[in-house]
């Protein structure tokens, strides 16, 4: 069988309607048909050993929850004792195994619950399943294997199948939409050859032959065990590669963005910014639209470096960002261009518009409480606008644009010269 790992929101009430209704028709199935078979207790304990022994050799499955060879202990015992004993006994060892949970600090009533469940859920499986096989006329105890009693246990682990996925399915529904993946070939293929190592150990414990018996069992263990190893290792390694494959995704972002961005700024940097100007240029004139730009150069910079610091000439290099970032609007790309010069991009402006958008940033910086920084610090901005024409290229538009920054350095600073 398999169970969900550790359930996200537990759902009581279905897991306790499964086991009452479960116990219930067992117990009217036990009063009418009773046990099959007389067994002792001494045998009882075995094959509660047995299916337990069953269950707890699963191992985790990254999407299955526990996968478990359940079903040679559920089956082999249904074909030896018959359905009511082999549902009370798979009963018994579904209530069982999640107890050791508890040691390992899963909380008890989460514990108690998941016991009830996969009680509720065995129950109602094996006896399906058992009940299909004693009504379609299949053997107990099986005796010799013919191709009839071998179809009707075939039919028997179908039942129990579908018993198990249905149950399954409206469990995780209810719990939490998602049943999807749960259905597997994988589970189902694992579920089969369980059930059919399970007829196995019936015909090879009816023949009494206990050499044979023996030997099947510890092969049995043995395969089941290498199997877990193997199933271990693929978890690892699936974790692993989850890890790696975020690791380089992550990887992979952080190159992307140090490609395009300035890193102190986090503005785009020159490299973007002229792959982005060609691009829109060309654009621009094949759709016979405008597109404006500026060059921005923060005044007299140097003495900011130089009568402060470079880490205040820093901090102001990403407070001129922030506020040009902030103030332009969301169609505008603007760049850190050079040392103190950043590139402002227009699309669809006019140099009219464009020069409205430069000034209302060139007084946005000038008034800005600059003692935030450092005392006595006075940051201003010049600003040169150039637009395209039908022959412009982005060396003529941003040698123009540079032109007028110079021009407005001349002027004496802090100005927009369109
Ligand atoms: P102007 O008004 O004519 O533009 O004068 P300016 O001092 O701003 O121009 P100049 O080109 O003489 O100086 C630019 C300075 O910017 C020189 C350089 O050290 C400084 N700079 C360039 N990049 C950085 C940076 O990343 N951080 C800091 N703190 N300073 C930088
Ligand atoms: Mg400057
Ligand atoms: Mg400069």
């Amino acid at each position: 069988m398999t169970k969900p790992q550790a359930p996200k929101k537990s759902y009581p009430y279905y897991s306790l309607a499964l086991l009452v209704s479960g116990l219930g028709v067992l117990f009217v199935a036990w009063r009418s048909i009773g046990p099959a078979i007389d067994i002792s207790p001494t045998t009882l304990l075995v094959v509660f050993g047995l299916c337990l022994f069953t269950i707890a050799v699963g191992y985790p499955h990254p999407s299955s929850g526990h996968v478990s060879f359940d079903r040679v202990g559920q089956v082999a015992t249904l074909l030896v004792f018959g359905p009511i004993i082999a549902a009370a006994v798979s009963a018994a060892a579904s209530f069982t195994y999640p107890i050791y949970r508890i040691a390992k600090g899963v909380a008890v009533k989460d514990v108690l619950l998941a016991s009830l469940h996969n009680t509720g859920l065995m129950i109602w499986v094996v006896l399906g399943g058992g009940l299909f096989y004693t009504f379609a006329g299949g053997p107990v105890p099986l005796g010799t294997l013919t191709l009839s009693s071998l179809i009707k246990v075939i039919g028997a682990m179908l039942v129990m199948q579908v018993i198990n996925e249905v149950g399954m399915s409206v469990y995780l529904l209810a719990r939490n939409g998602n049943y999807r993946n749960y259905i597997s070939l994988f589970n189902n293929g694992v579920e089969f050859t369980a059930g059919f190592i399970g007829v196995l150990v019936a015909a090879t414990y009816l023949v009494s032959q206990k050499g044979l018996f023996i030997l099947l069992m510890g092969v049995l263990t043995l395969g089941m065990f290498v199997l877990r190893r193997f199933a271990v290792m693929r978890n690892r390694l699936e974790v692993l590669v989850t890890e790696r494959t975020a690791e380089l995704e992550e990887k992979t972002r952080e190159l992307e963005l140090k490609a395009t961005h300035d890193m102190l700024t986090g503005l785009y940097n020159r490299r973007y910014a002229d792959g982005y100007l060609e691009a829109e240029i060309k654009s621009s004139i094949e759709g016979h639209k405008q597109f404006t730009v500026a060059l921005a150069d923060i005044d007299h910079f140097k003495q900011i470096n130089d009568h402060h610091s470079h880490e205040t000439g820093d901090k102001v290099l990403v407070k001129v960002a922030e506020l040009l970032s902030e103030h332009c609007r969301s169609t505008d790309t603007i760049a850190r261009y050079g040392g103190e010069e950043f590139l402002l991009c227009f699309p669809r402006s006019t140099t009219g518009d464009a020069h409205a958008v430069c000034e209302k940033l060139r007084s946005i910086i000038e008034s800005y409480n600059w003692n935030d920084i450092a005392s006595n610090v006075t940051v201003t901005l010049s600003f040169g606008v150039a637009q395209i024409d039908v022959n412009s290229k982005r060396k003529t538009i941003l040698r123009e644009a540079d032109e007028r920054l110079y021009a407005a350095k001349n002027l004496g600073r802090n100005r927009v010269v369109a």
